[in-house]
Parts: C-alpha cells; sequence; structure tokens
C-alpha cells in the first residue's frame, strides 16, 4: 500500500480548489444557511472547471480518480461552504457509486456522462419514519404490475431532495424479513405519483435541500429496478466509501475552517490589557484543537488511501467516522466558546460551523451504530493492529 502522502498532483488539485472555494463558495456560504438555498451554481463551477465527476471511471465520461482525491476536494469545499460539499454528493456521492458498481451498462450509459459534468444530481434515499438505523425495516413498497412497479409510501431526510433531478430509493420488495425482502429503485423526480413533500430542517446544513419523499401509486417502469431483492449487502457496500469520502471531509474542513478562524480572533482580540491568545489558558486549548484536527486528518487519509489500495476493513471505515464527528464537535464547540458571545451571533461563522458538523454524528450511520460495528470487530478477534 502506499504511504498516505499527498502525490504532486494531488497538491495541485487541493490548493487550486482550496483558492476556488475560498473565493467563490465562502461569499456566499452564511446566506445559503440563512435562507435555506442550496448553492447549485457552486456545483455548475466545479463542473465547469472540471471538478466534478472525481470517482466515475473515465470509459464513463469521469475523472477516474481514487477515493483520496476524493476526500481532499469534499474537506476544502467544505471549508468553505459545508453546503456545498454536501450538494457534491448527489454527483459524486453513494448513487453515483452505486450506478458505478452495481449500473447496467445502459444505465452506465445514459446516467454517468451525465453525473460526471453535474447535469444530473442524484440524491440517496434510505430512512423512513420507521426506519433509521434499521434499515431493515424499510416500509415503501413496491408491487409489480405488469412492465411497472406501483410504489406507496414516504420517506424522510433525504439531503438534495429538492434540487435531484433522480432518486435512489430503498424499497421493499417482498415479505422476506429485514433487508432481504428490500431493493432499490431509481425514481425520476418528474415520475407521477411521485412528490417530493415537505422541507424539513435540521439544526445545521441548511441549504441542502433536505425533503420527505411522497409515493402515491407512483408507477415506475420495471426497467428502472436497480436492485432486487436479496442484493442489499452489495448496495450498503456502497456505502462504507461514502463513509468516509462523504461524511468524515466534511467535519475535518468545517472543523478546520472553525479552527483557523478562531486563532485570528484569539491573536485580535484584547483582554484584560493583551490578546486572548497571550494566554496560558487559551493557547493549551488551541494547542488540543490542533492535536484533534491532525489526528482525525491521519485517521481520514489513512482509510481512503486503504480504501484505494483494496484494503479497507470495517475498522477503518467505523473508528474513522466516529472520531472525525466527534472530534469536529470538539474542535467547533471550543472555537464558539473561545469567540464568547461573538461566537453564539449570526454575523460570524463559528455557531454555523457547529450546527452543520453536529448532524453529521447522526447521519451516514449514527455514531452509536459505529461503535457497535467496531465492537463486533473486536470481540470475534477479527480486529487486530
Ligand atoms: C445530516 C443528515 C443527513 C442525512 N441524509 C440522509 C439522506 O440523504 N438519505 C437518507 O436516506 N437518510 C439521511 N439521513 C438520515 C440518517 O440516515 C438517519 O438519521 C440515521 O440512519 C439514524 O436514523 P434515525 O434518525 O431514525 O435514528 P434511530 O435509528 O431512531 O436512532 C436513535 C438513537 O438510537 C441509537 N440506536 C439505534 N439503534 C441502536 C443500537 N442498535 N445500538 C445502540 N444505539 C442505537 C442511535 O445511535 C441514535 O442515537 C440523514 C441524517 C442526517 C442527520
Amino acid at each position: 500500500m502506499r504511504d498516505f502522502g499527498l502525490t504532486s498532483e494531488q497538491i495541485l488539485m487541493r490548493d487550486t480548489v482550496r483558492k476556488l472555494a475560498r473565493e467563490r463558495f465562502e461569499p456566499g456560504a452564511a446566506a445559503a444557511d440563512r435562507d435555506r438555498r442550496p448553492p447549485l451554481e457552486n456545483l455548475r463551477l466545479l463542473a465547469e472547471y472540471g471538478y466534478t465527476g472525481m470517482s466515475i471511471p473515465e470509459a464513463d465520461g469521469g475523472l477516474g480518480l481514487g477515493l483520496f482525491d476524493l476526500v481532499l476536494m469534499v474537506e476544502e469545499l467544505a471549508r468553505a461552504c459545508a453546503n456545498t460539499a454536501m450538494l457534491y454528493s448527489l454527483t459524486d456521492g453513494a448513487p453515483t457509486r452505486a450506478i458505478v458498481r452495481l449500473g447496467t451498462p445502459a444505465l452506465r450509459a445514459q446516467w454517468l456522462p451525465r453525473l460526471a459534468r453535474a447535469e444530473r444530481l442524484v440524491a440517496w434515499s434510505m430512512s423512513e419514519p420507521d426506519a433509521g438505523s434499521d434499515i431493515g425495516n424499510v416500509k415503501t413498497r413496491a408491487v409489480a404490475d405488469g412492465d411497472h412497479y406501483v410504489v406507496n409510501g414516504a420517506k424522510l431526510w433525504c439531503s438534495g431532495a429538492q434540487v435531484a433531478d433522480a432518486y435512489l430509493v430503498l424499497v421493499r420488495l417482498n415479505d422476506d424479513p429485514g433487508l432481504k425482502g428490500v431493493g432499490a429503485i431509481l425514481v425520476d423526480r418528474d415520475t407521477p405519483g411521485f412528490a417530493v413533500g415537505r422541507h424539513l430542517e435540521l439544526l445545521g446544513l441548511r441549504g441542502t435541500g433536505m425533503a420527505e419523499l411522497v409515493f402515491q401509486d407512483c408507477r415506475i417502469p420495471a426497467d428502472r429496478l436497480f436492485l432486487p431483492a436479496g442484493r442489499m449487502r452489495e448496495l450498503l457496500g456502497v456505502l462504507d466509501a461514502d463513509r468516509i469520502s462523504g461524511n468524515p471531509p466534511i467535519c475535518l474542513g468545517v472543523a478546520q475552517a472553525s479552527f483557523e478562524r478562531i486563532v485570528q480572533h484569539v491573536r485580535d482580540r484584547k483582554q484584560f490589557g493583551k490578546p486572548l491568545a497571550e494566554q496560558q489558558g487559551v493557547q493549551w486549548k488551541l494547542a488540543d484543537m490542533a492535536i484533534d484536527l491532525e489526528a482525525a486528518r491521519a485517521l481520514l487519509y489513512r482509510a481512503a488511501a486503504r480504501v484505494d489500495a483494496g484494503q479497507a476493513s470495517i475498522v477503518d471505515t467505523s473508528i474513522t467516522k466516529t472520531y472525525v464527528n466527534q472530534m469536529a464537535v470538539r474542535v467547533t464547540n471550543e472555537a464558539m466558546q473561545l469567540a464568547g458571545a461573538y461566537g453564539l451571533a449570526e454575523e460570524y461563522p463559528y455557531e454555523r460551523h457547529f450546527r452543520d458538523v453536529r448532524g453529521m454524528s447522526v447521519g451516514y450511520g449514527t455514531t452509536e451504530i459505529h461503535r457497535n460495528s467496531i465492537a463486533r470487530e473486536i470481540l470475534s478477534g477479527r480486529y487486530a493492529v
């Protein structure tokens, strides 16, 4: 396995995206949050610059890069605007990876070149009112009817729902217990009987167009069945990569931004006749934040490199996601504290940074569910250093 140090190409890409995101995306980040407006124009700009379609093979119109490259990209986007980084997963996230890995040649030809140019956006829809961590409890049902499926049910918490062109939706296809009876179907936004329902607003990431999805006698051509029942493990395997490239780099990028901003603040802000940065208690907090960021980055880059080398284990995924999620809550929370009342004011980014990372401990598998996976590996004897 190669070292997880960056190549010169990766450094060039990272620095170019960092500059672009700082100049073009960061100025609108607060407004995207305040106005609950997905900054789609940022995705279009990234496509113009040739920075979309990273994990789509070159033969399918993409850049054919690895997960490590994607992690670097998402981290830089999140440093400037977390909502942009989340929206990026509509072109280069779980649905795209699923089509690359499991799609038929016809489906790949139809979707991947347009996904690579961000001309089409596909959202991932799994959660339901009664199916969260327990995804085997999916109740949205697809019943075969001639050359169609008739779908009824409701989905929750679909990130990007308001701006997506299509949705990769987990549906119950038969009464086999748990995940055995669940498959997936690809649904176009304009399908009769399908509607994007209520806008759902969480604590943070308010510019991702999250909504519920509603199916009422929605007739979907049978050839849009993406995955039959009995193969869910294959589809959920795709999520493992997303748990490294989708969620932790957003946490890392946002926490890094919060850290940099607070370092500047404590240098500038004077109390008791001197800058806050001259108080040893403040310095130690900065040092702890830097230690946390470095450890998280090392874990994340190692995990991404291992995925690219085909050597990732559940431990890489779950340990990395859990640690980076919790690091980001600690670092952004400490930045708020160090900024005093400014940290809680909407004119400053600290409270938004905290809100944006907080939900990441819930999305993409809660940190408790990931702890279950880690514990399972430890107790089965498979976890060894
Ligand atoms: C920012 C964000 C984005 C999201 N985007 C999407 C999306 O695009 N598409 C989509 O389908 N969903 C999305 N979700 C939903 C997400 O997948 C679910 O919130 C998640 O799976 C948890 O389900 P739940 O919220 O129903 O919580 P529950 O499963 O009800 O869990 C509640 C609490 O119980 C704990 N718990 C549950 N089971 C166990 C157990 N066995 N052992 C220990 N503790 C347990 C959990 O850790 C949690 O603390 C998103 C969520 C967030 C926060």
